[in-house]
């Protein structure tokens, strides 16, 4: 190295693309808190607290509900390699690029799976899948609440009759809808949801939320063969979080303070004055973006309030120049389009902190000076 670099020095973005969101100062003041060693009792006290506010957020009882280290993916994988054994039938709903991952996940677990899709930018018909689940009788079920490559809401309440009719579970992608959206674990019969901290949370990332009912967990603890991860192995971490408290791996005890502050937030503003916060928000934005000829490219009876999909106007020639130019001109991130969306869409995040009316006004105005003129 011929210089050495100079302390960074970073900008203050605007946050709206499709995660991370924007992280309020005083979960950044939580980041920076004095490291305590993560067998420290006090560390557990922070432990046991995170685990009490993430059941509130999940609106779930289960025990098994903890912070996995890693981002949203690492608890989607913790949750398929601890359920999945080689053989089990999957039936996994793909609607976007999270589904096709998660796929791609129970495959590597060993599982047999089988895919149904439905239309890029549409949810599914429950009663569609609830008819696949019938007919397979699969032994997981999976499907993504909030899809953040297609800016979709997917229902989700009429699936756990059906799969536990046949003694599946239901799994749940719930990176970009908690908190933002109701979740309600336990009342629609989720057998396992899984998390990130980095979008409707509002922290930076490095956490994934995971929670597991008791019928998922009596799966893992009777499960034939070792979890092909020792790593994300529930029956290990989960002694760490719940149990023995036996040391399995460093936690990062940092961003359990920064999610620790993050949730606190939440649960001081009420989720229900949080979605309805997201749904306002939203509710400007697509105002404001239709008056503009901005057109939707998610089915508007299922839109997302925190994920905005809209279609690039075709007078723009290079659309990356243009969120080049929101960024470094006005400091406004928002996201491309992801797979078959590429290139043709835009992703518009509200999330978090970021869903208020002083943030739709700035993301409006930028991009009324940045595109070309009619
Ligand atoms: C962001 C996201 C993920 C992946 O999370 P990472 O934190 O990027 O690992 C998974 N599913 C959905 C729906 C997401 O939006």
């Amino acid at each position: 190295m011929s210089t050495l670099p100079a302390p960074l020095e970073l900008p203050t973005r605007l946050l709206h693309g499709p995660g991370p969101s924007p992280v309020p100062e005083s979960v950044l003041a939580a980041l920076a808190k004095p490291t305590i060693g993560h067998m420290d009792p006090e560390f557990m006290r922070v432990m046991n607290e995170v685990r009490e506010m993430l059941q509130a957020v999940f609106e779930t009882e289960n025990q098994m509900t903890l912070a996995c280290s890693g981002t949203g993916s690492a608890g989607a994988e913790m949750v398929a390699l601890n359920l999945v054994e080689p053989g089990d039938r999957c039936l996994v709903c793909v609607h976007g690029v999270f589904g096709g991952r998660f796929a791609e996940k129970c495959r590597r677990a060993g599982g047999e799976v089988t895919t149904i899709e439905a239309e890029w930018g549409q949810a599914f018909d429950q009663a569609e899948v609830i008819a696949r689940i019938h007919e397979l009788q699969p032994k997981l079920v999976m499907i993504v609440h909030a899809e953040t490559s297609t800016g979709v809401l997917q229902p989700i309440d009429q699936l756990a009759d059906a799969a536990h009719q046949h003694d599946a579970l239901l799994v749940v992608d719930c990176v970009t809808s908690l908190g933002g959206l109701p979740v309600r674990v336990d009342h629609h019969g989720i057998d396992a949801a899984f998390s990130g901290t980095q979008k409707c949370l509002s922290c930076p990332p490095g956490l994934a939320p995971v929670t597991l009912s008791e019928r998922a967990m009596h799966r893992v603890t009777n499960r034939k063969s070792p979890v092909r991860s020792w790593y994300l192995d529930l029956s290990l971490v989960g002694n760490y979080w719940t149990g023995s408290r036996a040391y399995h791996h460093t936690a990062p005890v940092n961003m359990n303070y920064a999610l620790h502050e993050s949730l606190r937030l939440i649960l001081e503003e009420g989720l229900d004055a949080r979605y309805e916060r997201h749904q306002s928000a939203h509710q400007l934005l697509k105002q404001q973006l239709e008056q503009r000829d901005f057109a939707y490219a998610s089915d508007p009876e299922h839109s997302l309030p925190m994920l905005n999909l809209i279609r690039v106007p075709e007078e723009v020639a290079d659309e990356a120049a243009v969120r080049r130019q929101l960024l470094t001109e006005h400091g406004i991130e928002i996201g491309g389009g992801l797979g078959k969306f590429a290139g043709v869409c835009w992703r518009v995040g509200l999330m978090g902190h970021g869903a208020r009316e002083a943030n739709v006004s700035a993301i409006v105005e930028a991009l009324d000076a940045v595109m070309p003129a009619n």
